[in-house]
């Protein structure tokens, strides 16, 4: 299971560490595991182009609600992993894959630097050296940390965002059917967005939100794809 072995990185105990990604050859592929992630606001108009993106009330691990803005991989009854992942090859979108995936295996805990030894691409003989000196390398800094920072300044930002949208009580459930199947997600409701008085839209556009909104609601032709994958497996995407 991911983030079952989570450690601290410690200048000491991983000294020797070394990484590298098992790609096709990995025994369990982060890409086949999760059906979902979050997202930061800034990544939505790029992923809105390959994921449905939609907003999510989960419960943490202290048992509270939280509100999320997350990207769909896959239908959960799917077990064929994230539509973007080539058998053989690995992910089809690189640059353009979702911070959380770029960071991983690497990301911040509380505030420090951390690593999800579930990974089989950890080890002191094969891959990159994560330490030069006593510092973290320069490759696992910009390839992976940094896509971690992202997350966690983009935080505030997302909740600053969907507070605002429940707030003017934009956000109803909605459903797409194609074929038998149907998915249930959150969206912003237009009908409610374009009744809403003057003030509260220049509002909306006076903070960028409005090219959001809308590349979330662009974003739910994407479940189309998911479901076609579910039901039909692997099509060629590009
Ligand atoms: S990052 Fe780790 S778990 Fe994911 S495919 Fe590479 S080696 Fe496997
Ligand atoms: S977007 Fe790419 S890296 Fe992320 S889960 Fe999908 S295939 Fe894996």
């Amino acid at each position: 299971m991911l983030f079952s072995k989570v450690e601290l990185l410690d200048g000491e105990k991983h000294k020797n560490l070394k990484w590298s990604c098992l790609k096709a050859s990995c025994p369990q592929s982060c890409c086949l595991v999760p059906d979902r992630t979050f997202v930061v606001l800034e990544e939505v108009v790029g992923l809105s182009r390959h994921f449905p993106v939609v907003i999510n009330i989960e419960t943490d691990d202290k048992g509270k609600d939280e509100r999320l803005l997350c990207a769909y991989f896959r239908l959960k009854e799917d077990k064929g992993g994230c539509v973007y992942l080539k058998n053989g090859e690995g992910c089809l979108l690189e640059g353009e894959k979702p911070y959380t995936c770029r960071q991983y295996p690497f990301f911040i805990k509380g505030g420090y630097l951390a690593l999800d030894l579930t990974c089989p691409g950890f080890s002191e003989s094969e891959g990159k050296a994560l330490w030069e000196g006593q510092f973290v390398s320069t490759y696992f800094e910009k390839e992976f940390y940094a896509y971690s920072l992202k997350l966690e300044e983009g935080k505030a930002q997302t909740e600053a965002f969907l507070e605002l949208l429940f707030s003017l009580d934009l956000i109803v459930g909605g459903k797409i059917s194609y074929e038998n199947v149907e998915v249930s997600f959150n969206m912003v409701d237009e009908k409610r967005l374009s009744r809403l008085p003057k003030s509260d839209l220049e509002e909306l556009f006076h903070r960028g939100y409005m090219q959001i909104i809308y590349a979330h609601l662009n974003s739910l032709q994407n479940w189309e794809r998911l479901i076609k994958r579910f039901l039909f497996g692997p099509t060629p995407i590009f």
